[in-house]
C-alpha cells in the first residue's frame, strides 16, 4: 500500500493511463469498507470492488463490475466532475491526493469495451416482449434503452435533431471525443436499439397508442435568455448555438439552419457565465484561434458555480477573467453586429436563496470592452413541448415524477434526466434512465401505476 505517494499522472492526459500507470495508481487505493466514494457516485459504482479486480490485473473483470451499475463508463469517466463526486469523497484525499478514480475508470472502460460482449441473450420470451419508446437521445434515454433492450424488450429512441446523443453530441471534443459517443451508439445499435432522428414528439399520450411504455428524456437545453439591450444583434450567440456550430457532426444537418463555425482566428470573444458550460465556451474559443477569450462573471471566483478544476484549466490555457462584472447592453457600430459590451461592476451583498452572496451593482461603474463575438452561458431551462402540459409539468416546467421510480402522473409514462431535475450531470441522467428502466419492468410485471407514481412510494 503506497498511499503517501502522489497520484499517478497519465503520461499524456489526452491518452489516459497506460497499464503500468493504472496499476500503480490502483495500488494506492485502500479498498475501504463502506467506501465513501461509492456513496458519492450518483450511479453507486462499486469502486473498491472494481479497483480490487484491477489491482489483480483483471481489467476485464473490473469493467464487468462497473457495467453492473453504469451503462456508459467510457463517457462518465471522461465527463464527471470527479472532484465533486467520487474523488471528492475518497478517504485518502483527507491527507494525501485522492485516488484518480475517473482516470482509472476511463482506463478500465477503454480496455473492457474491446472485449465486452454487448449481444446478451434476451431475458424475456418473445410473447412477453413489450414495445418501448424513449423520447430524446441524451444519456437518460440511452441508459433507459440499453437496460430494457438487454432484457429483450425492443426500444425505439426518438430524437428531434439529426445527430444522436443529446448534449453529448455537442459537448467539446477535448472533453468527449466524438468517436467515444459514436462507439457507444454503435454498441446500442448492435444490441437492437432503434433510432429515429428528425422527429419531434409533441404528445406522450399519442406515443402510448403504439408503445407499451414511454420514457421522456428531453433534457433542459433551452438557453436562459435575460432581457439585455442588444441581445438580438448578430454575433451574440447562446452557448448552445456556439457549441453546436463548433462540435456538431458536419455530416449531419445542423439544427435551426445554423452554419458550422470552424475558426475564430484573431477575434475577441466575450463569454458570460461562471459555470462549466461557460468554461467549455471560452476554452473552445481559445482552440479556434481567438486572439482574446474573456470570461465575464457577476460574482467572484470563490462563488463561481462550476468546477474549480475547469476554471484553473481555462486560466492555464490563456482565458482572461473579468469577475464581478455583469452585462448592461451590447452595442454595434454598424447596427447589425455586436462590437462592444457594456458592463457594470458588481460587489457582493447578502446571501441569496442559493446561499451565495448576491451581486449588487456598483454605482457609476460601467465600462466598455471591444469584442467580435459574444457567447451567453447563463444556464438552461426545460422546454414545455408536450400537449399534456398541465398533467406533466411542475410550475417550474420540470416533468413531475416520483423520484424513486421515475413514474409520471400519466400511466405508462416515465421520465428522467435534466427534464426532471433541471440542468445536472451526465451520470445523474444516466442513473435516472437506469431507475426508470427497472421500474418499467415492475410495471410490466403487474405493479399498479398508483404505487409507482405515488410520491410516498418507497422501495
Ligand atoms: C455545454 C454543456 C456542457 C456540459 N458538460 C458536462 C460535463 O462535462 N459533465 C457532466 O456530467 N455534465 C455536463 N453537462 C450536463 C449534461 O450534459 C446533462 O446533464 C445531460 O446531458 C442531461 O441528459 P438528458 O438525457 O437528461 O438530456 P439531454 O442530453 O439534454 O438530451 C435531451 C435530448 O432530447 C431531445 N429532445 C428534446 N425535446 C424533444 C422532443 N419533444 N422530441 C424529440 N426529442 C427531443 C433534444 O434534442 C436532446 O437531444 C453539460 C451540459 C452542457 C449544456
Ligand atoms: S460514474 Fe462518475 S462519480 Fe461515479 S465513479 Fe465514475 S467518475 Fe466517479
Amino acid at each position: 500500500m503506497r498511499n503517501p505517494i502522489p497520484r499517478r499522472k497519465p503520461g499524456q492526459i489526452s491518452q489516459g493511463y497506460t497499464l503500468a500507470e493504472a496499476l500503480d495508481e490502483a495500488d494506492r487505493c485502500l479498498v475501504c469498507e463502506n467506501a465513501r466514494c461509492e456513496a458519492a457516485c450518483p450511479l453507486h459504482n462499486q469502486i473498491p470492488r472494481w479497483i480490487s479486480a484491477l489491482k489483480q490485473g483483471r481489467a476485464d473483470e473490473a469493467y464487468r463490475i462497473i457495467r453492473e451499475t453504469s451503462p456508459m463508463p467510457e463517457i462518465c469517466s471522461r465527463l464527471c466532475p470527479q472532484e465533486r463526486l467520487c474523488e471528492g469523497a475518497c478517504g485518502l484525499g483527507i491527507k494525501y491526493e485522492s485516488i484518480a478514480i475517473g482516470q482509472l475508470e476511463r482506463f478500465v472502460a477503454d480496455v473492457g469495451l474491446k472485449n465486452f460482449k454487448t449481444k446478451e441473450q434476451p431475458i424475456v420470451q418473445p410473447q412477453q416482449r413489450k414495445r418501448l419508446a424513449a423520447v430524446g437521445s441524451g444519456p437518460a434515454s440511452l441508459a433507459f434503452a440499453q437496460n430494457l433492450q438487454l432484457q429483450g424488450h425492443p426500444v425505439t429512441v426518438i430524437e428531434r435533431w439529426s445527430r444522436l446523443g443529446g448534449v453529448l453530441s455537442w459537448i467539446p471534443h477535448f472533453k468527449l471525443p466524438a468517436e467515444v459517443l459514436d462507439r457507444h451508439l454503435e454498441s446500442l445499435r448492435e444490441l437492437g436499439v432503434r433510432f429515429q432522428t428528425g422527429v419531434e414528439v409533441r404528445s406522450a399520450g399519442e406515443l402510448l397508442k403504439n408503445y407499451d411504455a414511454v420514457f421522456l428524456g428531453v433534457g433542459a437545453s433551452r438557453p436562459s435568455s435575460p432581457k439585455i439591450p442588444g441581445i438580438k444583434l448578430g454575433g451574440v450567440l447562446s452557448s448552445t448555438e456556439f457549441l453546436v456550430r463548433v462540435y456538431y457532426d458536419p455530416s449531419s444537418t445542423l439544427p435551426n439552419q445554423w452554419q458550422p463555425l470552424t475558426s475564430l482566428k484573431g477575434q475577441r470573444v466575450g463569454v458570460f457565465g461562471g459555470g462549466d458550460s461557460a468554461m467549455d465556451c471560452v476554452r473552445t474559443a481559445i482552440r479556434l484561434g481567438a486572439s482574446e477569450a474573456l470570461c465575464f462573471y457577476r460574482r467572484d471566483e470563490a462563488n463561481m458555480p462550476g468546477s474549480k478544476k475547469e476554471v484553473r484549466t481555462a486560466k492555464a490555457e490563456g482565458v482572461k477573467f473579468q469577475l464581478l462584472a455583469a452585462p448592461r447592453a451590447f452595442h454595434s457600430r454598424d447596427s447589425r453586429t455586436v462590437s462592444q459590451i457594456e458592463c457594470i461592476r458588481m460587489e457582493l451583498g447578502a446571501p441569496d436563496s442559493s446561499g451565495r452572496r448576491s451581486p449588487v451593482p456598483v454605482k457609476n461603474s460601467t465600462f466598455m470592452t471591444d469584442v467580435d463575438l459574444v457567447v451567453l452561458a447563463f444556464g438552461y431551462e426545460v422546454e414545455d413541448a408536450f400537449e399534456e402540459k398541465s398533467d406533466l409539468l411542475t410550475p417550474k416546467n420540470l416533468i413531475k415524477t416520483n423520484p424513486v421510480t421515475g413514474a409520471t402522473p400519466i400511466p405508462g409514462v416515465f421520465a428522467g434526466g435534466d427534464c426532471v431535475t433541471g440542468p445536472s450531470l451526465v451520470c445523474a441522467a444516466a442513473y435516472a434512465g437506469v431507475v426508470a428502466a427497472q421500474n418499467a419492468l415492475r410495471y410490466f410485471n403487474g405493479e399498479p401505476w398508483e404505487n409507482l407514481a405515488s410520491l410516498e412510494y418507497a422501495d
